[in-house]
């Protein structure tokens, strides 16, 4: 991703920019967004233009191409006036989110439950075999992804694609509030949770499979409302050590 491709910027209405300078932008767009992820970057840390600039030895057109881009994201909040800031979406939000995968996931089991599905349970069986691969491999983001689709896939044994959508979208949004605010190589959304959700399903004792479903959302959401303090950051530090995310991830 950050090599350099003579390509036009995603988001062409941000302005002239030539090839170079939209290869940069995106350059410096992927380099913030590895920071946030592998969390050198804390979230609500100010984004200050300048400094990126300097950092990344650019003009500020490139690094303001590439916040819009995370801002599109939602990785980064532009705030008027005040300027960037890693993303910190709020403790609302985050109830609002849960509190709408319990009403969807919870359906989800019962109509599974009720047969909807059962016979197709091997494929969720496999993806949380990948899950535990990935997590034993140590691919954080791989794992992350995988423990998403368990979810996903789950809903698409009902066969109905708008509650697919609507929880697609709502599952997409909790992975990105934990890479925020989770410690890296640690997650509530385990794959040994999914696992007995499935035994559940499997042995069909819905009520059983609902009640560890509406556990193992409670446990991830109390999990994303533990938040680190917010504080300045030094961003020529950040983006001077890279590869802090294996480190993290084998402690
Ligand atoms: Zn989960």
């Amino acid at each position: 991703m950050s090599d350099a491709k003579p390509s036009p910027a995603p988001n062409a209405s941000a302005g002239p920019m030539n090839g170079a300078a939209a290869a940069n932008a995106e350059s410096i767009a992927e380099n913030i967004r590895a920071a946030i992820l592998e969390h050198r970057l804390a979230p609500g840390a100010k984004l200050t233009e300048a400094q990126l600039c300097e950092v990344f030895d650019v003009k500020r057109g490139p690094v303001r191409q590439a916040l819009a881009q995370l801002a599109n994201e939602r990785l980064v909040d532009l705030e008027p006036n005040r300027g960037a800031f890693v993303a910190s979406p709020s403790l609302q939000e985050v109830h609002e989110v849960f509190e709408m995968r319990r009403i969807i996931e919870l359906a989800v089991v019962e109509r599974i439950g009720k047969g909807h599905g059962t016979r197709r349970l091997k494929s969720i069986s496999t993806t949380i075999g990948r899950e535990r691969r990935a997590f034993e491999n140590h691919d954080f983001s791989a794992w992350i992804r995988l423990s998403g689709e368990f979810h996903t896939e789950l809903a698409a044994l009902t066969g109905n694609t708008v509650l697919c959508d609507c929880l697609s979208g709502l599952v997409a949004r909790s992975t990105l509030i934990s890479a925020l605010y989770e410690s890296l190589g640690k997650s509530s959304c385990s794959f040994e949770d999914h696992e007995a959700i499935l035994a559940a399903l499997d042995a069909g004792d819905a009520a059983k499979a609902a009640d560890l479903m509406a556990q193992h959302l409670r446990d991830v959401e109390l999990k994303m409302l533990e938040r680190p303090a917010r504080g300045a950051v030094d961003l020529k530090e950040v983006f001077s050590r890279p590869g802090e995310r294996e480190k993290a991830f084998g402690a």
